[in-house]
């Protein structure tokens, strides 16, 4: 049991200078206003002034943390390296999402989903919770690969039919795949996954604005970082980015860390979204402790880290380095988003999405999944299920 005392406290309707936010197993018992009666006998009081506390992050397109690609994952000592790690970034739980970088093979892909939804479920609190994984591919578009050029053929033939063993692979966990529409396989695979009850997110795509609504019409309902790895909006010929930002069943990721958009363009989609219909994604690939200015080997490509960005070595971006918690402060910093509403696309946005109940906000019942942020926006503690983990072991108190 632990009581936050004395910080900016946001809850789903409210938010309260001082707030109280008091768990009592692994939920929370009371998220309000401070008052010292709240506050049981002998229970462990963190003091929280000046610092905000928010619902735990929810990334729904991370590749790895903590210098681990989970797609390279070599057991699970590694996987679970990554759930400590993504942690201290304030995200307390997240897909796996699996691109191309590091897998040379069908079969490579295979052992990387079996290893993976091994992992799925497994959380005690006292690592990040591996909620399910997210297939970016590999049925891509071969003119908008983005970082991942053409997934491997090697192994692959009919896309169902390996689809098919893709889904088998991971026993039930992949809760999203990404599929670029104007494949000739697409209206089948959209219809396949979504029957599956995969979330289908259009993305790695040069589709025309036509074409998008079509795969809208057979059940995707997601769009992999918008605006990012697709044919880019123009007047004459929007595409598949205003074929996705005009519907509103459509959630849209974006990765709003002010160098994958502009923050004027990530302003622009929770402007023309409905509410709840934005997720913020970091698509980061491990990087975030990495030193910037190092070059890294990862998944057997070489990487440029820089200060807010990854790239390979000829300067495409290369995935994200900033976390959820940086990606939040350049929403609200350079997007000019509130915080409540930058906060919102992090945490019960991506629950919703994924049809998570009880988690995302800081209410009575719901998880004790909680992020207490500095106000430079790094992360003084997380509480995952009510487990507590100081960002720095000193500052505890
Ligand atoms: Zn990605």
């Amino acid at each position: 049991m632990i009581a936050i005392k004395g910080g900016l406290l946001l809850t789903p309707s409210d938010q309260f200078d001082p707030g109280l936010l008091v768990t009592r197993g692994g939920n929370i018992e009371y998220a309000g206003p401070f008052c010292t009666d709240r506050i049981p006998r002998g229970v462990r009081v963190v003091e929280a002034a000046g610092r905000m506390i928010v619902p735990g992050f929810i990334d729904l397109h991370v590749h790895g943390a903590g210098g681990t690609l989970f797609s390279a994952a070599r057991d699970r000592g590694d996987v679970r390296e990554a759930e400590l790690a993504a942690l201290s970034t304030g995200t307390t739980a997240f897909l796996a999402t699996v691109g191309s970088i590091g897998l040379s093979s069908k079969s490579d892909y295979i052992r990387a989903l079996e290893l993976l939804s091994g992992e799925v479920g497994s959380g005690d609190g006292s690592r990040a919770r591996l909620l399910g994984i997210h297939l970016e591919g590999p049925n891509l578009s071969g003119t908008r690969p983005g970082v991942s050029k053409a997934w491997p053929k090697e192994g692959f033939g009919d896309p169902l039919c390996d689809m098919r063993d893709l889904l088998r692979a991971a026993r039930g966990t992949v809760r999203m795949a990404v599929v670029a529409p104007e494949l000739s396989e697409a209206e089948r695979l959209i219809r396949f996954l979504s029957g599956a009850g995969v979330i289908v997110s259009v993305g790695h795509t040069d589709a025309s604005y036509e074409t998008g609504l079509e795969a809208l019409a057979w059940g995707a309902t997601h769009a992999t970082h918008t605006f990012n790895a697709m044919r880019p909006f123009h007047h004459r010929d929007p595409g598949i980015v205003a074929a996705t930002l005009l519907s509103p069943n459509v959630t849209n990721e974006i990765i709003g860390d002010g160098v994958h958009l502009h923050p004027a363009a990530a302003r622009l989609v929770p402007q023309i979204k409905p509410p709840g219909k934005v997720v913020l994604v970091s698509d980061g690939v491990g990087l975030e402790t990495a030193e910037t200015g190092s070059r890294v080997m990862l998944g057997g490509v070489e990487l440029r880290v820089l200060r807010d960005r990854v790239t390979l070595l000829d300067g495409t971006l290369a995935g994200g380095r900033l976390p959820l918690n940086m990606i939040v402060r350049n929403m609200v910093e350079l997007s000019g988003l509130s915080l409540k509403s930058a906060i919102e696309l992090a945490t019960v946005n991506p629950a919703r999405e994924l049809g998570l109940e009880n988690t995302g906000m800081l209410a009575p019942g719901n998880r004790a999944d909680v992020t207490v942020l500095e106000p430079d926006f790094t992360v003084f503690l997380t509480c995952c299920g009510g487990v507590v983990h100081f960002s720095d072991a000193r500052r505890e108190g």
